[in-house]
């Protein structure tokens, strides 16, 4: 799939939930959002918040999650409600909340996902822009690293690595085309080891977690009475997670992804360094009609360049 047009709500959408770290119930509120507004949060509780632009630049902390800022205000666990937009190719949106944290819901973006569906998807008549990746490009953080290069179209390579043998080893590749293929992405939980909830707790985070909303482990089992939704549910969350942070550019970027052990913070480096670099990295496509060709997000990068240079 690949939208020409950009897309907003076609009404506004309320959900509330726990905040994960705080603890605390949290109203959420999508809003139907004009051409090129982008996807701008506000703090309703504090008298003047600024919006804040989900933007790579306005990246504020990667601490278990990825929390943007402007001034004093402050949203942490944007990364799954990204995910929901950037995977239902949703361009503009403002997000009220009436506190510091987007509520965790069940842990992944499904409950985003259907609500926003349940709403419905308005066309918009303005035309979507996308970047095209013009040059490989790479981020190294010790033994983790990520990268993109040209390609016809968006896919993702991941490989995660953990101690506990519940996880261990995974990998995915996905090949981005249909809502339908993304469907056990959105859905697939975030997770965490049971010692670390305890350490996460004695220092005030964490204070909302519960077996409701992530997936725990000890070193041999999951601890969750009902189990996994996927043998490979952790590999396919990280996915989630990277969809959501690296839709924070502004526009979808086309290319390949890959990346072993990444993680909130990889990504926020990753996209910040990218954004810096992105006159040599990346094209911008203002219209992506001239370009498309039969099969959905399929083009032709060359055919980009040509065009814009
Ligand atoms: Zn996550």
């Amino acid at each position: 799939m690949l939208s020409l047009v950009q897309r907003t709500l076609a009404k506004k959408v309320v959900l509330t939930g726990v905040g994960l770290h705080s603890g605390k119930d949290m109203r959420l509120e999508l809003h139907p959002a004009d051409i090129d507004f982008g996807i701008q949060f506000r703090r309703t509780d504090l008298a003047q918040s600024l919006p804040i632009h989900a933007h790579a630049i306005n990246i504020h902390s990667t601490d278990l999650n990825t929390t943007i800022s402007s001034g004093d205000a402050r949203i942490s666990t944007i990364e799954h409600l990204m995910a929901a937009f950037a995977g239902l190719e949703i361009d503009n949106v403002l997000v009220k909340l009436d506190g510091p944290e987007v509520p965790v819901m069940d842990g992944s973006a499904g409950p985003f996902v259907e609500a926003i569906l349940d709403a419905g998807v308005a066309l918009q008549n303005a035309n979507k822009k996308y970047f095209v990746v013009r040059e490989v490009f790479e981020l190294r953080q010790g033994d983790k690293w990520i990268r993109v290069e040209p390609a016809t179209n968006t896919s993702f390579s991941m490989q995660i690595d953990f101690k506990s043998s519940v996880i261990g080893a995974q990998s995915l590749n996905f090949e981005w085309s249909t809502v339908e293929a993304l469907e056990s992405i959105f859905v697939s939980r975030t997770f965490c080891h049971v010692n670390d909830v305890t350490a996460m707790q004695r220092a005030g985070l964490a204070l909302g977690g519960s077996l409701d909303n992530a997936i725990v482990v000890s070193d041999d089992e999951v601890l969750n009475p009902e189990g996994l939704r996927f043998n490979d549910e952790f590999v396919r969350h990280k996915l989630l997670d990277c969809i959501g942070d690296l839709s924070m550019l502004g526009a979808p970027i086309i290319g390949k992804f890959s990346a072993y052990k990444s993680g909130h913070g990889l990504h926020a480096a990753f996209m910040k360094a990218l954004w810096a670099k992105k006159s040599e990295i990346l094209t911008i496509v203002e219209d992506m009609q001239h370009i498309s060709r039969q099969s959905p997000r399929e083009i032709d990068s060359a055919a980009v360049i040509g065009i814009k240079s």
